[in-house]
């Protein structure tokens, strides 16, 4: 019996809302708040008549603390669940810290405005002492752990697919196949087709942001850093078949490389389409991805919101995308002074995700840890107090979960490397 407040109601926050209506014994009271009530009170009239969950709405800026204060006194949830964007990660957090409330999100603080002199002096500072140049990093959110562990509250960071069950996974494989893990591939395969020439798959913004940064990944104690997409492999995934995948940095590593003990390496791959790659290379060079706000006509524009609004909405791609997301980590290491490889993965299915909660795969795939990781919590089969990343928890029952409500996971003990 449990009453959670539910920040954002886009292309994720719908399927994570959806899902928890499923388990309406234990989610019996949400409110979801979003920026656009409409939004909110569109999926609860949707809802309506087949869940027992009590759902109400409320309009809330999160940037704003105050106007979340208030939301959050007056509804008295358990757990809020930030599936905002990663811009509202810290408001949130201090909301929850003044109301004492649980927190939880699917993705690292990124400030919106990376140009804000305070934020710039710190970041620049962090690019030379750790070797990455990511406007991601979880310094701002671990620097909440004492005040969290002090008011007992848990903060659950990053319950998605990637970051969060990639980490769940790294968990497992530590806890059942391995002594040391050595090395970590995390492969991220989208061999979904929607038709359009150019989309991203979540949130515009964040997403080009993520892609046309430099990559990097963690090697014998350092990061190395390397052009965007300068690394490349071809891979060819289960039920999926041959794809293109580039090194990407990801926010997991940073945590994977401080809670796996003795990793000597971990790097993250995603699989583009040259389709892709030539779009977003060429709205770069026009300076289309550029969150530097430039005059128009009088009126400042920021060109990659600008951009945002001329893409289609990820939330329309359900009913046009076709095929499969392949996603999981292949490790390598020692098991009993033996060698050993092992591959974890889930593959989903884009159709069967929109004849489930009408919505394509990205977004189920996010959505569902997100309910799995605020169940966790609620039922409280996860219960440390402070600021924690999925792999600091038992996988067990996350990953029994995740099975249950649409996830499960495959393995292969004798995977194809990648080199
Ligand atoms: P969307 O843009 O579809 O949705 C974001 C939602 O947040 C919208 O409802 C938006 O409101 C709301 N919002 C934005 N700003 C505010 C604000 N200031 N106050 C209140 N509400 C606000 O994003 P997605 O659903 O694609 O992504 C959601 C999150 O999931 C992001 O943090 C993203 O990084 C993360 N993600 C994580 C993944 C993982 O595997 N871990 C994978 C994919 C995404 P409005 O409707 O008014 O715009």
């Amino acid at each position: 019996m449990s009453r959670v407040l539910i920040i954002g109601c886009g292309g994720v926050a719908s399927v994570a809302i959806q899902k928890c209506c499923q388990v309406s014994e234990v989610f019996t009271e949400i409110c979801i708040a979003s920026r656009t009530k409409s939004k909110c009170d569109e999926l609860a009239k949707k809802l309506e008549g087949k869940t027992s969950t009590k759902i109400t709405t409320a309009q809330v800026d999160a940037d704003d603390v105050n106007q979340l204060v208030e939301l959050i006194k007056g509804y008295q949830p358990e757990l809020v669940m930030n599936i905002a964007l990663p811009y509202q990660d810290l408001t949130i957090m201090d909301a929850c810290l003044i109301c004492r409330v649980n927190y939880m999100d699917t993705a690292n603080y990124e400030p919106e405005d990376i140009n804000e002199p305070e934020w710039r002096e710190i970041y620049e500072k962090r690019c030379k002492e750790e070797g990455f140049s990511a406007y991601f990093d979880y310094s701002w959110q671990w620097a909440y752990k004492e005040k969290f562990e002090k008011a007992g509250l848990t903060a659950l960071l990053g319950s998605g697919f990637d970051p969060g069950v990639t980490q769940a996974y790294c968990a497992y494989a530590l806890k059942h196949h391995f002594d040391t893990i050595d090395t970590i591939d995390i492969l991220d395969c989208n061999g979904g087709d929607h038709g359009y020439p150019f989309a991203t798959n979540f949130n515009p913004e964040i997403n080009l942001r993520e892609v046309s940064a430099p990559g990097s990944y963690w090697e014998n104690g350092r990061w190395v850093e390397i052009p965007a997409m300068s690394i490349h492999r071809e891979y060819d995934f289960q039920e999926v078949g041959k794809k293109d995948m580039y090194l990407l940095h990801h926010e997991e590593i940073e945590s994977l490389a401080k809670n796996i003990p003795d990793v000597k390496r971990i790097r993250f791959f995603m699989t583009f389409g040259q389709s892709y790659l030539t779009h977003m290379k060429c709205l770069e060079n026009v300076g289309m991805l550029s969150t530097e706000p430039v005059l128009y006509e009088g009126k400042e524009i920021v060109p990659i919101q600008f951009l945002k609004e001329l893409l289609p909405d990820p939330a329309t791609l359900g009913p046009r995308t076709k095929g499969k997301t392949n996603i999981g980590c292949i490790f390598t290491g020692k098991k009993d002074g033996q060698d050993k490889t092992y591959y974890i993965y889930n593959v989903c299915d884009h159709e069967e995700c929109y004849k489930e909660v009408g919505s394509q795969a990205i977004s189920y795939t996010t959505g569902v840890p997100a309910m799995c990781g605020a169940l966790m919590l609620l039922t409280k089969k996860w219960e440390k107090k402070g600021v924690f990343t999925v792999e600091e928890f038992d996988p067990d029952p996350y990953l029994e979960a995740l099975a249950k409500y649409g996830l499960p996971h495959k393995e292969s003990h004798t995977p194809v490397l990648v080199d």
